[in-house]
């Protein structure tokens, strides 16, 4: 058996086991497997194995393995690219014609560039608002206290924009306890917003979870988890 199939696997049980203990079921989680670090081979054997939900942080990568995928993938069963990292405004209109989602949406004038190619392009996005849930200076993402207001400005001003819930990074680290605080602190801020009435009823997911700390994640309530060397190391 290939190594990636091994991997996603070994993934796929402790999924289900964390699924398990936090009575939670399989089907409410989405595993976007970030290919980052991955080769174009490496991708199409993901290809190959039935994923079609992939993770990218820089437009270099992306637009390489993009166009490489386009290629190979059934006309019927297209990858659907998701954007996990920072966008700089002036890289939006390259990145966005790509991508089906943004995990990281950290202002209104980001999300504001998001409406304006959604014009362009005729479509929507679905897009997460990136929350700073550990306080530390170089993370990016909107601070806890705004993220309501920011949620409802985009809600009246970005019609374009399905706003799908919040996305969060812990911060680097084996301390358990620090992870799942910030996933917690994270999920409160959800329920917030939820309350705010700020949002549409499409508002409902919560992307957190790395290759370290996903089964934390699925404790404290993640939709979406986003996991890239557990699958190519
Ligand atoms: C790289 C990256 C991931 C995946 O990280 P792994 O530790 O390789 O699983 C997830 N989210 C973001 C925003 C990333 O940049």
């Amino acid at each position: 058996m290939s190594k990636i199939k091994e991997n996603l696997d070994r993934i796929e049980e402790r999924i289900s086991v964390c699924c398990d203990k936090a009575s939670r079921r399989r089907d409410q989680i989405r595993l976007v497997a970030v290919t980052k670090t991955a080769g174009i081979e490496q991708i199409k054997e993901l290809y190959d194995l039935g994923y079609r939900v992939f993770g990218e942080n820089r437009l270099d990568h992306l637009e390489a393995v993009a166009a490489e995928m386009d290629n190979y993938a059934a006309e019927d069963s297209p990858v659907q690219w998701e954007m996990i990292g920072h966008i700089q405004r002036n890289k939006a209109k390259r990145i966005l014609p790509i991508v089906s989602s943004v995990h990281s949406l950290d202002s209104l004038r980001l999300a504001k560039e998001i409406e304006k190619n959604a014009g362009l392009l005729g479509r929507g996005f679905d897009v997460f608002i990136q929350v700073n849930s550990s306080g530390e200076p170089q993370k990016y993402g909107a601070e806890p206290e705004a993220v309501s207001e920011l949620a409802g400005k985009i809600t009246d001003q970005c019609p374009s924009i399905r706003l799908v819930g919040l996305m969060t990074m812990a911060p680097f680290t084996d301390d358990v306890a620090v992870i799942a605080e910030c996933f917690r602190r994270t999920r409160w801020i959800y329920e917030d917003v939820k309350k705010s009435g700020n949002i549409t009823k499409d508002f409902n997911r919560l992307s957190m979870g790395m290759t370290n700390d996903y089964e934390i994640a699925i404790a404290e309530g993640a939709t979406d988890l986003r996991i890239g060397s557990a699958i190519f190391k």
